[in-house]
């Protein structure tokens, strides 16, 4: 499977329910919601993965596996 912020090469890891789960080498670990993911492959839309990379490492100051939710993705526009 591939990163869904980066599409690097990362480990899927099955975290069941609304959300997909990867840990990247990159990224690091977090959830994305599967809404989420559906949106950006019907819109065909990337993350900024500088700008992702940045909000993750702030939310891990509160907790291991952040999740992206749609309203907190930061897309390339
Ligand atoms: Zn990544």
């Amino acid at each position: 499977m591939s990163c869904l912020i980066c599409a690097g090469t990362a480990e899927n890891i099955l975290a069941g329910g609304e959300f997909e789960e990867r840990d990247c080498p990159s990224c690091g670990r977090y959830r994305i919601s599967c809404a989420l993911v559906l949106m950006l492959m019907e819109q065909g839309q990337i993350f900024d993965v500088h700008r992702m990379r940045v909000w993750l490492a702030a939310k891990r100051e509160f907790v291991d596996v952040p999740s992206i939710e749609i309203h907190e993705a930061l897309l390339v526009l």
